[in-house]
């Protein structure tokens, strides 16, 4: 399938090898799991439970308050310790709930099968589905699905693109799903399209990814449906960032997304494996989303896997879990390396938002020396930003030439900073300025 090539873009190491072979393992239950009330874009959900509180596995913790929140459940049978703040990945301060893992739970809850009548699940009935199981974007966006999927009434939507990309490095754990839970991927998007009823079903997948391609290939071949989705798998260049949404929509459809305008404008609708698969889950299993899996990878950890943990797991168990953590390492890093979050401790759980957990060393993730103005940050920014000045106003504190200077069309895909030969931190600065703009109300 013919697809249209990207401005800029870079190619980094992708050390995906690591993990890239390895089955899904699951990870064993904690004897605590501590789980953030804001896992999303949108308000905090609100505590339904209390400390001393009996949970069972899918039970309802926190629920979302408005549109744009997300319900949160917990994964396992447990009593509730209390209702702690601390600090999510990025310092915002946000209340968890600490359940003490029942001792006679030492793995992950099985759900049972339940029927779906495909050919009649409408619009509300997709939303309410989402909405109920607690489902945001798992790529690492974190929005919340049920307002993703109800457009306003003068949309319509003709495309839906799954985002198969997976272009960070390391990370690995969407490829593992499209192999070994192939199947019900595409049942989560036969959902959507049920409801939906997309005049496109598209399947972008980059080119290093054989196995999953194939098994992608013979299923699409082998898939019967009463409302038949119309899948196109297009291979893709292996470019980095090709999985950013904006940038996968043009590559596939040849539509732009102008800046500040959202998918919806343009008709197309993505989202990522994971969030599909969760689809999958949350109606064929009556499961909430309350678990995912997780990357663990980098020179710093000595068993580099992809694991299946319980959202609220430490990050701890998971490193314990990959054979403990290197004295080599000096950064932890959740999410993928170009753009996840820089960890400043070890005391951070795994939330639905968490595609990795990477562990580098010095050799890995330099240390930053001053701007030489080569110019290279500029040559590979996929929205023609500079991004050299962007980093320049923020750490001068000059928000509003920052905001003047496009900041907010940034869409944080780290192509800067890894072009860069100084390692300055660009995305880094990027995300303190457009924070700090929102926060003064520039
Ligand atoms: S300025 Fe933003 S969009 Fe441009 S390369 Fe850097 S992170 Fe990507
Ligand atoms: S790539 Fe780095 S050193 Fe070169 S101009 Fe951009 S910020 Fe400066």
């Amino acid at each position: 399938m013919a697809t249209t090539r990207i401005r800029g873009g870079v190619h980094p190491r992708y050390y995906k090898g690591l993990s890239a072979d390895l089955p899904i393992e699951r990870a064993g239950l904690p004897k605590r799991l501590e789980i953030p009330l804001s896992q999303h874009l949108g308000l905090p959900a609100n505590p339904v439970v209390s400390k001393g509180d009996l949970v069972q596995p899918g039970d309802l913790i926190a629920e979302a308050p408005k549109l744009i929140s997300a319900n949160v459940h917990s994964p396992v049978a447990g009593k509730v310790r209390g209702i702690v703040q601390k600090p999510l990945p990025g310092g915002r301060m946000c209340d968890y709930v600490e359940i003490q893992v029942d001792e006679e739970a030492t793995e992950a809850h099985e759900w049972q099968p339940q029927e779906v009548e495909i050919d009649t699940i409408t619009p509300e009935a997709l939303a309410k589905l989402f909405r109920d199981a607690g489902i945001v974007g798992m790529g690492g966006a974190t929005f919340p699905t049920d307002v993703k999927f109800s457009p306003p009434p003068n949309v319509t939507l003709d495309v839906f693109i799954l985002n198969a990309a997976e272009c960070e490095p390391y990370l690995t754990c969407d490829n593992r799903i499209m192999i070994e839970h192939t199947k019900e991927v595409l049942r989560g998007i036969e959902l959507a399209h049920a409801a939906l009823r997309f005049d496109r079903v598209i399947i972008g997948v980059e080119k290093n990814k054989p196995e999953a391609i194939k098994a992608l290939r013979k299923a699409i071949d082998e898939f019967v449906s009463p409302v038949a989705p119309p899948f196109e798998l297009h291979e893709l260049d292996v470019l980095y960032p090709q999985g950013a949404e904006k940038v996968l929509i043009q590559t596939t459809t040849g539509r732009t997304v102008p800046a500040g305008k959202l998918p919806f404008d343009v008709g197309a609708i993505a989202a990522n494996v994971q969030t599909m698969f969760a689809l999958y889950e949350a109606a064929y299993l009556g499961k909430p989303l309350v678990d995912r899996v997780v990357t663990v990878s980098g020179a710093g950890i000595p068993q580099p896997r992809n694991v299946r943990a319980a959202i609220g797991t430490p990050v701890t168990a998971l490193a314990e879990m990959c054979g403990g953590i290197q004295e080599t390492t000096t950064k932890v890093v959740a999410g993928g390396p170009m753009t996840g979050t820089a960890l400043p401790s070890l005391d951070y759980s795994v939330t639905k938002g968490f595609s990795g957990l990477l562990f580098f060393t010095n050799a890995e993730y330099p240390d930053e020396s001053p701007c030489i103005h080569c110019g290279s940050c500029v040559d590979v920014c996929p929205m023609r930003l500079m991004p050299l000045k962007l980093a320049a106003y923020a750490k001068a504190e000059k928000f509003e030439e920052a905001k003047a200077t496009n900041l907010m069309d940034c869409f944080e895909c780290g192509s800067c900073a890894w072009a860069c030969p100084s390692n300055i931190k660009i995305v880094s600065w990027i995300k303190y300025a457009k924070n700090s703009v929102r926060v003064k109300g520039i």
